[in-house]
């Protein structure tokens, strides 16, 4: 039986060197410690672009450094999609960002960040934020109030089995988590103004407005504030933590991410709730996070890619005129 079937041996033996080439494209090749590739995944795509890269403009002027020229791709890099060649004139392209590798395991986890806290911390990028410390007035400082309201948060959400990162200032570079709240507490100058405000970014995943109204609808019914929607600001909206085009120390664009302006420390009875009362409204927030959290499961956070439009390409440079 020696010589029987050569044919069928050697089909075998050429079929058996495929599948091994093909599981070498899916694992890599392990030769003792070192692994040689594959590259697959985003990275293999041409269109990607690295971590800290340019990705288009948004700033107008390149030599003011508060006015930054360029996006920049964000940990972990995205894939620029272009129109095609058949797309119609006004085509845009997209950015697609590929779901976090550092998806947390385990219990839920929700980061609370205490307004200002820190500020003098803040990395290079961010140094504009050092002299920001927060509205203060009749003593009351911004930032006591958000730490205090913030660590109570966390008390609550431990008791309930969530992991809280209670974080300064300065957010860990693509930070991810299942909820990130941002906490402030503003001040009109005057006494005036009462009531609470909220927002979130753009170019950010889909479950943002969910969580906002989650805390809005639990906040305003628990502590009684009028919701203050003429007040909300530009800085809101496109507050630091929200940037992650522009600061690479700013929260995953996967993450549901949104700022709470409490209430008012120049208001006497917005600082009054936030002082006598910070457990009710602690209490607030934590309810409408777990809401959020119940009706949001981890799997649909981080179960796609996120596309979302991209940013207008730098214009080229004019050529110097003799
Ligand atoms: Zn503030």
């Amino acid at each position: 039986m020696r010589r029987a079937f050569p044919a069928a041996v050697a089909i075998a033996a050429v079929l058996a060197a495929l599948v091994i080439v093909a599981n070498t494209a899916l694992t890599g090749i392990q030769l003792g410690e070192l692994k040689l590739g594959p590259v697959l995944g985003p990275a293999a795509d041409p269109n990607f672009v690295p971590g800290g890269a340019p990705l288009g403009q948004i700033g107008s002027d390149p030599d003011d450094p508060s006015d930054p020229w360029s996006a920049a791709a964000p940990p972990g890099g995205v894939i620029v999609q272009t129109p095609g060649p058949t797309a119609g004139p006004n085509a845009t392209g997209s950015i697609r960002i590929p779901i976090p590798k550092n998806v947390p395991t385990g219990p839920r986890r929700v980061a609370i960040q205490a307004g200002h806290w820190k500020s003098d911390e803040a990395p290079d990028e961010l140094r504009r934020l050092i002299p920001q410390t927060g509205a203060a007035w009749e003593g009351v400082t911004e930032v006591e109030i958000n730490l205090d309201i913030a660590q109570r948060v966390s008390v609550i959400l431990n008791s309930k089995g969530v992991a809280v990162d209670v974080l300064p200032v300065t957010i860990p570079v693509g930070y991810v988590a299942d909820a990130f709240v941002a906490l402030h507490a503003d001040s009109d100058g005057v006494g005036e103004n009462s009531g609470f405000k909220m927002a979130h970014g753009a170019r950010r995943g889909p479950y943002e407005d969910a969580l906002l109204n989650d805390i809005k609808d639990s906040y305003g019914a628990a502590t009684g504030l009028d919701y203050d929607p003429i007040h909300i600001t530009n800085s809101m909206r496109g507050y630091f933590a929200f940037n992650w085009s522009r600061f690479q120390h700013a929260v995953a664009a996967h993450t549901p991410a949104v700022i709470l302006e409490m209430g008012y420390v120049s208001s006497d009875d917005d600082r009054a709730l936030m002082l006598d009362r910070a457990d009710l409204v602690a209490n607030s927030i934590a309810d409408g996070i777990m809401k959020f959290l119940n009706d949001t499961p981890r799997s649909q956070i981080f179960g796609h890619d996120l596309v979302v439009p991209a940013f207008p390409s730098r214009p080229s440079k004019p050529s110097s005129s003799p």
